[in-house]
């Protein structure tokens, strides 16, 4: 079915702009799934989504209702970082104003401080969140599963060279049970801030734990049209993903 066609068949109630910042080059262990998820929850719940990207040089697009931005080799970074520095004051004001977001690995670290890389480049980021990543020599790579109090239960995959420090600025999104997560260290893995949602998650994320993607959905739509008026998602899918991923070994 083409995306018109899907949508044709449900009655919407309104339509929600979902944008995908930097899928060129911030786009590994399948972090476009998550806009893909948006997309079949959003028709679930009866909503119409609009899928939009933003790549490095491109037009900002309007009326911007709900970002997911993936992960990315440290080249890729070094590759959006002048981009999105232009476009940090845009996008910490949304973060402000309570547009839901979701940062995943390489751009949660970008939505931080800086990233300094293991190699010696310091990446600046966009100082949404009170976060700072140094590169270190272990990279920390598996399965991993947290608890948020928040979402519940939260499983994905990590592969990380960065280890990010949380400042007073933000929450954790959770604390880990199994893997590593921000750190080696502290247990804590992601960070809360207003509406943006930032882990190390891939997988991708979302497929897996479809409560973030519904609060992410629910958020989008309260700010645009007020209420929230849920449909019956088919959580089948999700359930069966997360029960694979809970037998994964780290
Ligand atoms: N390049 C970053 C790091 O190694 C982010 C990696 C990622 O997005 N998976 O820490």
């Amino acid at each position: 079915m083409t995306p018109a066609e899907d949508t044709a068949v449900h009655a919407s109630k309104g339509t929600i702009r979902v944008l995908q910042l930097y899928p060129r080059d911030m786009n590994i262990y399948g972090d476009w799934g998550n806009a893909l998820v948006l997309r079949q929850r959003l028709l679930w719940h009866g909503y119409t989504p609009e899928l939009l990207e933003y790549n490095v040089g491109d037009d900002f697009p309007e009326d911007v209702d709900l970002i997911v931005g993936g992960g990315g080799q440290d080249s890729g970074q070094i590759v959006i970082q002048d981009d999105l520095q232009s476009r940090g004051e845009q996008l910490r004001e949304m973060a402000e104003d309570g547009t839901p977001m979701l940062v995943i690995c390489g751009l949660y670290q970008l939505f931080g401080k800086f990233f300094k890389t293991k190699s010696g480049p310091v990446i600046p980021g966009i100082g949404i969140l009170d976060v700072e990543t140094v590169g270190t020599d272990e990279r920390l790579i598996g399965n991993v599963t947290l608890t948020s109090p928040e979402f519940g239960e939260i499983m994905g995959y990590e592969n990380h060279s960065g280890q990010t420090s949380l400042g007073p600025g933000v929450e954790p999104l959770g604390t880990v049970s199994k893997g590593a997560g921000n750190n080696s260290k502290d247990n804590h893995e992601g960070a809360r801030h207003r509406n943006v949602v930032a882990s190390y998650l891939h997988g991708s994320l979302l497929p897996k734990n479809p409560a973030i993607a519904d609060f992410l959905i629910r958020t989008a739509v309260e700010r645009k049209y007020g209420t929230f008026v849920p449909g019956t998602p088919d959580d089948g899918y999700a359930r069966r993903a997360r029960e694979n991923a809970a037998r994964r070994p780290r």
